[in-house]
């Protein structure tokens, strides 16, 4: 039997250098192992989940109350997307040997994989870009909870390093798992393919192009490469042109048009990647604005930059980088940047800085350094690199002066470094090893009972403040000990902007009843299962209510004779249908019932239904207290009393 394997990472068909490592991997892999793909950021419904041989499942759920939960917390939102709520039913249906994630830190949260009652049972596995130094509380516990591996030998050291200092012991696993490269799908191109795409795009011959491939985000130093070519055109004005090539979305992150300008840059100094939505033909010019037209299948408005959703062909990136002379890669800090690799898979020359997987890149003779000073980032604590601009224009200066041959020369020696390093296939046998080397699960053994333990009656200490107190809520109603980032800020602001406590803790308290809740949820016991499609008529309470309503079941029984009648409401107003003659049956009211989408089953192949639900406008939303009624208005207050 193979083993099976659950993978936890985000969509296939997305244009990131994470999904093309699983993706590389998995075309290894299958045939091997029983590959089941938890695909994070993926709703539940997705046609697209179901083009791939292996088994894919989405994160998210589309099931409504789940959906308004998202909603209610950002915090399990997150976490939703990353995968993590529905691990364990994905674990319990599908019973696979190991269980990896691979991605960052928070995609991770220990409450979903370190902290349940099958982690010890199954073999976890977690597959971290550790790319900082001053690495967070949480990467220790779980390199102590199962078997960690970094992208880079530099996470593996961070990680060794903290563990020592803290004197924490680990039995699991601590290595170092580059990602996996199709390095046949990169190769440098002929010099006529290159000329020829330079007149194809209008670029001459002799101009020296830089590239740089990747996200428009944060830590991609965009600024400091403009600032280098800006600095190199001050100090060189003889020579041939050199020009940047940067393969990113202009709609993301850094103000690249503004940082252009500001910094006396022509528009023309920087071409970019333009990909048409229609033809999916792409062009490399100067940037001016998103929606283009196209002329290759004279579209209009259809050209936009490149970006993870309107990307080239994984088959045609080597024409992106095979245009270039030089790649130039500089950040303050990555897990592995595919930029590197990929610039060097393509015999491009390459310079890049010292610190965070870079330290990797540098071990190949032939990739040049650009150094870097520290700096701290506000709030995470980690350190960051801030790559030198002048060492950038040197890079370029020598790769200017460089002869042709001898820029082929070292590019080649880069690429027999990088595929002996990160082939798919070495790679996977890497990963195969340790596979193969872990026990098979008995899941006999393996117990699931639900150690989340959600407390909707849990009683906040409400002297404690800012995150202390937000703290104390996750854990106490939610069990969540570890609370991610962004939903921590996310309460924490609401706090510092006046929200009242006893209001944040009603929020808290409803999510954690509304979670004890959704496992109650059973109705099958309690419908008539006489062969009838059913009606649902909802009227949750109070007693006056439920007699007014009497009257509108005459109705009902009229528009739907052959339906069963359901009604749904608090066990204490049972008294009032029983004896109905238009009622055929009551039902103990869940809030799942109070969704129509849920009961009438979309997404779903069946639904449950039909829905009526007649208090929506006087019990579930209130529309008309003020009808009539201008007292009801609340008049500006000439004070306003301050929150405390
Ligand atoms: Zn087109």
């Amino acid at each position: 039997m193979p083993k099976k394997i659950l993978w936890i990472r985000n969509a296939l068909w997305l244009k990131t250098g994470l999904s093309r490592n699983t993706k590389a991997l998995f075309k290894e892999w299958y045939g091997k192992y029983e590959i089941v793909h938890l695909c994070q950021g993926v709703i539940e419904g997705d046609p697209k989940i179901d083009m791939y041989p292996w088994k894919s499942l989405a994160a998210i759920s589309s099931n409504p109350q789940e959906q308004d939960r998202y909603q209610q917390d950002p915090h399990y939102s997150r976490i939703a997307a990353y995968g993590a709520i529905r691990l364990e039913s994905a674990i319990k249906e599908h019973e696979p040997d190991i269980v990896c994630i691979s991605d960052d830190l928070w995609a991770a949260p220990l409450d979903y994989y370190t902290n349940k009652e099958w982690s010890k049972e199954v073999n976890l596995i977690s597959h971290i870009t550790f790319d900082s130094l001053g690495l967070l509380p949480e990467s220790f516990e779980l390199a102590k909870n199962c078997h960690t591996y970094s992208w880079s030998p530099f996470g593996e050291k961070a990680l060794k390093d903290g563990l020592e200092k803290k004197q924490i012991k680990t039995d699991y696993n601590i290595g170092t798992i580059p990602a996996a490269i199709e390095v046949d799908k990169y190769e440098p191109i002929s010099s006529v393919e290159k000329n020829e795409l330079r007149k194809k795009f209008g670029i001459p011959k002799d101009d020296i192009l830089v590239n740089f491939v990747g996200r428009n985000q944060l830590r991609k130093k965009f600024d400091t490469l403009i600032k280098a070519l800006s600095s190199y055109k001050k100090q060189y004005s003889d020579g041939k042109r050199v020009r940047l090539a940067i393969h990113t979305s202009w709609t993301e992150g850094w103000p690249l048009t503004r940082l252009i300008k500001e910094s006396g840059l022509e528009m023309s100094d920087i071409l970019t990647t333009y990909v048409c939505k229609n033809c999916k033909e792409f062009e490399i010019k100067p940037y001016n604005g998103e929606e283009q037209n196209c002329r290759f299948c004279g579209g209009e408005k259809c050209q936009d930059s490149a970006s993870i959703t309107n990307g080239v062909s994984d088959d045609e990136m080597k024409y992106i980088y095979g245009i270039n002379d030089c790649a130039l890669s500089v950040y303050t800090s990555g897990g592995f940047e595919y930029h590197c690799a990929e610039s060097l898979l393509n015999g491009l020359p390459l310079a890049t800085i010292g610190y965070s997987c870079g330290s990797t890149y540098l071990e190949c003779p032939q990739v040049s350094e650009i150094k870097y000073v520290e700096t701290s980032e506000c709030n995470s604590g980690f350190i960051k690199a801030e790559p030198s601009v002048q060492d950038c224009v040197k890079f370029m200066r020598k790769i200017e002066q460089m002869s042709e041959s001898k820029r082929k020369e070292i590019g080649k020696k880069g690429r027999d470094w990088a595929i002996k390093k990160f082939d798919s296939k070495v790679v996977a046998d890497q990963w195969m090893n340790i596979f193969d080397n872990m026990p098979e699960v008995d899941y006999s053994k393996v117990e699931f009972g639900d150690n989340k333990k959600l407390n909707p009656s849990f009683i906040p200490d409400i002297s404690l403040d800012g995150e202390s107190f937000i703290k104390s809520l996750y854990s106490g109603f939610l069990d969540a000990q570890y609370p991610d980032e962004q939903g921590m800020r996310h309460w924490t602001d609401r706090l510092s902007n006046g929200e009242s406590k006893n209001q944040i803790i009603s929020i808290f308290q409803q999510i954690a009843s509304e979670d004890t809740e959704i496992k109650e949820v059973n109705f099958e016991h309690s419908l008539l299962n006489n062969g009838k499609e059913d009606l649902f008529f909802i009227i949750k309470e109070s007693l006056g209510d439920c007699i007014i309503c009497l009257s509108l079941l005459q109705s009902c029984r009229n528009s739907y004779p052959n339906h069963n009648i359901n009604i749904v409401t608090e066990s204490k107003y049972f008294e009032v249908f029983k004896g109905c003659i238009f009622v055929d049956n009551i039902i103990e009211f869940n809030p799942m019932l109070e969704h129509e989408m849920y009961v009438i089953g979309a997404g779903k192949e069946k639904g449950l239904g039909v829905f009526v639900m007649p208090a929506v406008g006087t019990q579930k939303h209130l529309n008309y207290l003020s009808n009539n009624q201008p007292e009801m208005l609340v008049k500006p207050k000439s004070k306003i009393k301050k929150i405390n």
